[in-house]
């Protein structure tokens, strides 16, 4: 949808200040409600007829100080609103503002600042404190009564399906979601995305305070942070490097605290020889080559431990290249993670490994294997923990010089026509975010996320200010520019989703649930119009749960659009 609009910055004394009547707050306006930064395109949704001019009013003394005209109506077809776009890019000044629509109403405040997604930013970094299993945690000092007992410290047990008996120590690691499983598979991708987003703004991220139980030591808090999933990881994988697939109790438990749940956890496997599976130990080998890679410079015993299993695991893979998880064995209820084809996860592994160690096997690998993903980047594609070709793709493409120079074109060839058709998709989509019609599905707002990662990758290659710009239109949507007029992050904006499938927030005795959660978001599940098909209810788990994967993804876009 283009919108040409006619702008005109006021003059100081042009309109009165809160004249006549209070106008009321109106879901019909949305606006990013954290904000925007300084130096970006600013678009807010009308979703209703305005008649007048549009003002932008400082919050501090009600000063208008911006009138645009609303774009034309247009048919938005998957939310089923009529939407019109206000532009209000020309306003660059620092402060905080709110829309009064004449006829309609006032959007939510929201803030013009380069520094407005740094709280967004320790929310969703916390958030994953917040998930942390077998130790007491605690979101002090800032929400000191977001805490709870150390949870599931009983060693877990082997399931007949791992191929094994007696105990094991899987202790730590993160609650993978709304509960309280630990899933290989998808802590890859969580993990590998967060490591990544450290890696490419380390400048941005090396000095940030969490405040968490490593502040001060010698590795930066968001690797410490992530530190605790990693170290998880690694207890995982058997002696014969192979990793078994997750660590959870046989069922989900209620809504209970994480101290309640004392079914016993259990490691568990495929049900037969080799009891690994594929999937989960190259997604780990992947994750653990980027470790090698990335806290070297902080601890190079762990970097080194790291490498080692990375490579154990690879082995173990290039023998057992294609035993699948597909389905759960016999009495177990959480959780699948099943995936059909591991050659994207293979592709991934050797990818991280070749980048982090430059052996000619790992690059001999990529270069046979890759053309299988053709073209290696797609637009309507976006990564997610059963599809990491991507991530393959693109950390080839950053390996540097010892990479083949003709595969490194084509991905980066690739990847710009794959940004390219996301940034096409986002200028004509009513709430200017990437999905398609198709991808309202389970987690929509982390393929959202994802595609804005994707355009943030595709700047790495070649910068672009129109990927940036809609990276952050993804961001946008997320908090607060979509149908529902909400921040799809718990406590950040104005108006937030409430009730997340989370157990903690559940089972706690706190009014607003615990902050930081991206909730998956509209899931049409074949209903129609499907960015509507949405509900802030916390037993609505395949639309509003929360889960380590699509916060890991927040958390990228967050670091990545910062100045
Ligand atoms: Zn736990």
């Amino acid at each position: 949808m283009k919108v040409p609009a006619r702008i005109g910055l006021l003059l100081a004394a042009g309109l009165a200040v809160g004249a006549g009547v209070p106008v009321a707050q109106s879901d019909h306006v949305k606006v990013d409600q954290v904000g925007y930064l300084p130096g970006e395109t600013k678009f807010a949704v009308l979703t209703q007829e305005p008649t007048g001019d549009v003002l932008v009013r400082r919050v501090k003394d009600g000063k208008a100080v911006l009138a645009v005209i609303a774009g034309p109506p247009a048919a938005d077809a998957d939310s089923g609103d009529t939407v019109r776009s206000i532009d209000f890019s020309a306003l660059k000044e620092p402060g905080e503002y709110f829309l009064e629509v004449p006829g309609v109403g006032e959007s939510h405040p929201f803030r013009i600042g380069r520094d407005i997604y740094a709280r967004p930013f320790r929310l969703a970094m916390r958030s994953f404190t917040g998930q942390r299993c077998g130790t007491s945690v605690t979101l002090a000092p800032d929400f000191p009564d977001y805490q709870y007992e150390a949870c599931h410290l009983q060693p877990a047990q082997y399931h007949a399906s791992s191929g094994k008996e007696g105990t094991r120590d899987v202790s730590g690691g993160w609650h993978d979601a709304g509960d309280y499983g630990k899933y290989v598979v998808n802590s890859g991708i969580s993990t590998g995305t967060m490591l990544w987003a450290y890696e490419l703004y380390e400048p941005r991220l090396r000095r940030l305070k969490l405040d968490i139980p490593e502040s001060g030591g010698r590795i930066p808090d968001v690797l410490a942070e992530t530190k605790w999933n990693l170290d998880w990881m690694l207890k995982m994988q058997d002696e014969d490097g192979g990793v078994w697939h997750k660590a959870t109790t046989a069922n989900f438990p209620g809504f209970i605290l994480p101290k309640d749940d004392k079914s016993p956890v259990l490691v568990i496997g495929t049900g037969s020889a080799p009891f690994k599976n594929t999937t989960a130990t190259a997604d780990f080998a992947a994750v653990a080559a980027i470790g090698a890679r990335v806290y070297r410079k902080f601890d190079r015993e762990y970097a080194d431990r790291c490498l080692a299993a990375a490579e154990r695991g690879w082995t173990w893979v290039q023998a057992n290249p294609n035993v699948l998880y597909q389905r759960n064995p016999q009495g177990i209820g959480t959780g699948g993670y099943g995936d059909g084809d591991a050659s994207d996860e293979r592709l991934w592994a050797a990818a991280e490994l070749f980048r982090t160690t430059g052996k000619a096997p790992y690059k001999a690998y990529f270069a046979a294997n890759y053309g299988k993903f053709s073209p290696t980047l797609k637009a309507d594609s976006a990564q997610g923990w059963g599809n990491v070709s991507n991530l393959a793709m693109f950390t080839y493409a950053l390996a540097g010089r010892r990479a083949e120079p003709t595969i490194v074109r084509q991905i980066r060839d690739d990847a710009l026509k794959a940004a390219d058709g996301i940034v096409a998709r986002i200028n004509a989509n009513g709430y200017r975010m990437p999905l398609s019609s198709k991808e309202y599905y389970w987690g929509s707002n982390s393929v959202v996320a994802n595609y804005g990662i994707m355009l943030l990758l595709a700047g790495r290659l070649q910068p672009k200010a129109e990927y940036r710009n809609a990276a952050l239109d993804s961001l946008h949507y997320l908090l607060g520019r979509n149908a529902f007029n909400t921040s799809y992050v718990t406590q950040v904006g104005t108006k937030w989703a409430m009730n997340p499938h989370h157990r903690p927030s559940g089972a706690d005795k706190l009014a607003q649930p615990w902050p930081g959660l991206l909730v998956g978001g509209p899931n049409a599940e074949g209903k129609t119009p499907p960015a509507r098909q949405w509900k802030d209810e916390t037993g609505s788990y395949t639309t509003n749960e929360n889960a380590i994967n699509w916060n890991a993804a927040l958390v990228f876009l967050l670091a990545g659009v910062q100045p």
